[in-house]
């Protein structure tokens, strides 16, 4: 398929699995990891700039961006401390992993919608997240957001594919409603939020969900660099995170609910949520009871988990899992310190399922905040717009805007 889009051809890709959803298990496998391996239709990669590429969510997008097999990372940008300076010279990396080559070089910018890219990441400050993504969607870029500005606009998917993904449907309604040609946002959950919903997903398609308490103790990397001070939180937890409870008592009622071709329509749980910031450097640990329309035994909920599937399409995205959530059986398990990266960061990890003398069941989850909570979600949204043909690919800028370092390129060449 192809379209034009301020005066340039754009081609968009869709790939139509209806086909095989019959597949057995194991051929199912092999056939999703033949099409991960694939390079989408067009053998051109979707080029992807991030805004806010220097903070911690915006590093964790970096590197997820290297060698990733649909995407290349062609733009970054960020505050006026980091414009004009490379990449390199900007981001206080804080990962165990160079710097990816790729970004090293790039020239951060600053928030003009002219980035050199077909869409953009967002991991932005919240404070001026919701301005610069409106403009951006608004000069024609899908944005693929981490923010929590956009999340509860009416006609704003805030999407987890393996949940959601019928919620793109309300894309359409946002650029008609917007005006908007080709760009529009997206955006994924907070960080905790996303781990408890992919938990409850299995729960409330099988026995149906009525109530859920649940108990964070929050790792401090979720609250950004330099984040809370070290004096506040050394051998210490901090039983308030600003925001953070009503984001988890509203967003799961999106995500779970249904978009009914106008609207979203909440799906009408009961929900109680206390959290704790606590001395762990990456991870969100997750107590939660629940009770349920339909009676079921700890046994049949720790199988409806451990054999949660999700459908072709999704598991077909490169950075999906066909099975996302883990179920451990140790009585100690999940812990943040041992758990934390399952299934490259993308897992929620699960155990302690057991009777509640309250509520139905009660049980232990663990899902990475930066990873499965920020960037590896929004890197899966975006994967899935990709897939759907969302994302039309824009013609390269005109080489007046240099976004890379021409000096730096030769310095490294020379040193190699
Ligand atoms: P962070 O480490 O504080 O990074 C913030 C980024 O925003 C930096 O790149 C910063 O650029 C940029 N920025 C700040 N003020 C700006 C301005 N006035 N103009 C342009 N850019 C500006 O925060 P983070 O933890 O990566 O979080 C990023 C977003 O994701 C936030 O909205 C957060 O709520 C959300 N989120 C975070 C997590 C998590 O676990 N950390 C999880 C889910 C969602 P400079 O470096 O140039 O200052």
């Amino acid at each position: 398929m192809s379209g034009q889009w301020q005066g340039e051809v754009f081609e968009t890709h869709e790939i139509s699995l209806t086909d095989e959803r019959d597949f057995a298990p194991k051929r199912h496998l092999e056939y999703v990891q033949m099409l991960t391996q694939q390079t989408p239709r067009g053998s051109r990669k979707w080029r992807a700039g991030v805004l806010g590429a220097t903070g911690l969510v915006g590093q964790r997008l970096v590197k997820l961006l290297a060698n990733h097999p649909w995407f290349e990372l062609t733009a970054v940008a960020a505050s006026e401390r980091s414009s004009g300076k490379t990449y390199a010279e900007a981001a206080r990396w804080h990962l165990d992993t160079p710097i990816p080559s790729e970004a090293r070089n790039l020239v951060v910018q600053s928030l003009e919608p002219t980035l050199d890219c077909d869409f953009v990441f967002s991991a932005l400050d919240s404070s001026v997240a919701g301005a610069a993504e409106e403009e951006f969607a608004r000069a024609g870029y899908p944005v693929v957001s981490n923010s929590r500005n956009h999340r509860m606009d009416p006609d704003v998917p805030l999407l987890i594919p393996e949940v959601n993904a019928a919620h793109l449907d309300a894309i359409r309604v946002q650029q008609a409603q917007r005006g908007y040609s080709t760009g529009f946002i997206v955006t994924n959950p907070n960080c905790s939020t996303a781990g408890l919903v992919l938990v409850l997903k299995p729960l409330a398609d099988i026995f149906g969900l009525e109530r859920i308490f649940v108990v964070t103790l929050q790792a401090v990397s979720g609250a950004g660099y330099p984040g809370v001070a070290s004096m506040d939180i050394h051998g210490n937890v901090v039983p308030f995170i600003s925001g953070e409870e009503e984001k988890m008592e509203s967003e799961p009622q999106k995500l779970l609910g249904r978009w009914d071709g106008r609207r979203f329509v909440d799906a009408g749980l009961g929900l109680s949520a206390h959290c704790n910031r606590v001395p762990v450097l990456d991870g969100h640990l997750e107590c939660v009871s629940i009770s349920m329309k339909k009676i079921a035994s700890t046994e049949e909920v720790r199988e409806a988990l451990r054999h949660f599937e999700v459908d072709p399409e999704i598991a077909s995205l490169p950075s999906a899992l066909l099975r996302p959530i883990e179920v451990l059986d140790d009585d100690n398990r999940p812990q943040p310190k041992r758990d934390v990266n399952a299934g490259n960061g993308m897992a929620a990890v699960v155990g302690r399922v057991r009777e509640c003398p309250l509520l139905d069941i009660k049980l232990t989850l663990l899902s990475h905040n930066l990873v499965r909570g920020a960037a590896g979600a929004a890197l899966l949204n975006a994967e899935l717009l990709a897939a759907r043909g969302f994302i039309p690919r824009r013609g390269k800028l005109s080489s007046s805007s240099p976004q890379r370092s021409e000096r730096n390129v030769v310095t490294e060449q020379v040193s190699s």
